[in-house]
């Protein structure tokens, strides 16, 4: 199979080059590799010619916290929906979580989260594997055997690790594995079982609050302990300012220590909580770690424009109707990213000029790439043939119908934004179009 995509436009520097000009360029794919990328087009013959004059062409994205749900929970997301969901944004490859049913806390669920992903070939899966056993925090899995079967991290994400030395002597073993830890930092007494932030919205609606101090008493340990240890700590989905501050410190430190932000933490705070008809709270806005207050979301976007972070990740994490539309209390923690996530930043950071399109473009696909050692983020010849065309210039509007995942628990839905990616390419074969449609 042979492919063409030609008259796009792109910039310099994700052609490998060090400056970083706007140029048209012209790419060809033979099976799953760029065969050549040129001002002029190459010779021969193509199967397939894509046009891609008005679009923008970038490296497939890479998102380092997804919840795909299968094994266990297929009702809400499985392989194949949250594949289709990350092609449709730009997505090629995706760092998926361990809390299925069963817990990827064994060999056998990380090789099936691996093998499955190959087989629906869509976008490709990297699976992490639990740091505890049935993710309790209470016995270290075999990081070896996790790692020998795929896994490209190790995190209990879905809940904090209470145990501190637990936590110490997984830093240990991970390190001797050469895989970083991802911490979902909560504080379990600090959380309280909480459903929204602690502050003036809990208060209002006389909802228990998930203290801010929960997060960063946990980013801190880390920190320490990175230090300690020398072992890669990353602090998953940050969303405090306390959290912040002590990720620059340790940072400045020249600890190893890596951290990712999400779209909804920089752009909805508590105060954006709507009210339902019946007076109660909407719980498609409601994630952990919570919106927090409105410091702490300008602190997070600070930070991004600071490079504090080192990656942006959705944390997709799919629910049904059903489950989000139950008090705020009851419904589950998450919402659904894959979809809007490059479109989010890039209508709210690039248009704005807070960051540049290839900052941002670096920060979800080659940054969060090197988090786990997965080489990506380069449009270069003999490369692996994952690719994503955008469209920069026209708006559209995010529609309940809009997405591909399973589920519709999104904030966003009714938005205006640019930037969506209307042709994905993974492993050189086209997985998500949405040109021949329009035309
Ligand atoms: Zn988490």
């Amino acid at each position: 199979m042979k492919l063409l995509i030609k008259n796009a436009a792109t910039h310099a520097k994700l052609l490998g080059f060090q400056e970083d000009r706007q140029l048209t360029v012209n790419l060809s794919i033979q099976d799953d590799v760029i065969e050549l990328i040129s001002a002029s087009r190459p010779c021969g013959d193509f199967d397939h010619e894509i046009d891609a004059t008005g679009l923008f062409l970038a490296p497939g994205l890479v998102d380092p916290q997804v919840h795909f749900r299968e094994p266990g929970q297929e009702y809400k997301e499985d392989i194949t929906s949250g594949s289709k969901a990350a092609a449709q944004g730009g997505f090629t490859q995706v760092v998926s979580m361990p809390n299925t049913s069963p817990t990827a806390d064994n060999p056998d669920v990380v090789a099936y989260m691996k093998q499955r992903s190959q087989e629906v070939g869509i976008c490709k899966v990297h699976p992490t594997g639990a740091l505890s056993v049935g993710l309790a925090g209470k016995t270290l899995t075999d990081f070896k055997a996790l790692k020998t079967a795929g896994a490209v991290a190790i995190t209990d994400d879905g809940k904090g690790v209470q145990d501190d030395q637990l936590f110490e002597r997984a830093l240990i073993n991970a390190k001797e594995v050469d895989l970083p830890i991802l911490d979902h930092s909560e504080d379990e007494s600090l959380s309280n079982g909480g459903a929204i932030h602690l502050g003036k919205v809990s208060d209002k609606y006389g909802i228990k609050g998930i203290d801010a101090s929960s997060e960063a008493v946990h980013v801190a340990r880390g920190c320490q302990l990175a230090a300690k240890t020398h072992a890669h700590y990353h602090a998953l989905h940050v969303s405090t300012k306390a959290s912040i501050d002590a990720l620059r410190e340790a940072k400045a430190q020249g600890f190893k220590v890596t951290a990712e932000v999400s779209p909804h933490h920089l752009l909805l705070c508590d105060e954006d909580i709507p009210e339902k008809p019946d007076g109660t709270l909407d719980a498609n806005w409601k994630m952990n770690p919570p919106l927090r207050s409105r410091e702490d979301m300008m602190a997070c976007r600070q930070a991004l424009i600071d490079g504090v972070f080192d990656a942006i990740a959705t944390d997709h994490a799919p629910h049904s109707p059903d489950e989000k539309s139950l008090p705020i209390e009851q419904a589950p923690f998450g919402i659904i990213g894959l979809e809007t996530a490059f479109p989010l930043i890039y209508t709210h950071f690039v248009k704005t000029k807070q960051i540049t399109l290839t900052q941002c473009i670096d920060l979800m696909s080659q940054q969060a790439g090197a988090l786990f050692n997965i080489k990506c983020g380069r449009l270069i010849q003999d490369s692996t043939a994952d690719i994503v065309l955008l469209d920069l210039d026209n708006s559209f509007e995010v529609s309940a119908d809009f997405f591909a995942s399973k589920s519709r628990n999104s904030p966003f839905i009714g938005n205006k934004l640019y930037g969506r990616p209307v042709l994905t390419i993974n492993n050189g074969k086209i997985v998500f179009d949405a040109l021949t449609n329009q035309t």
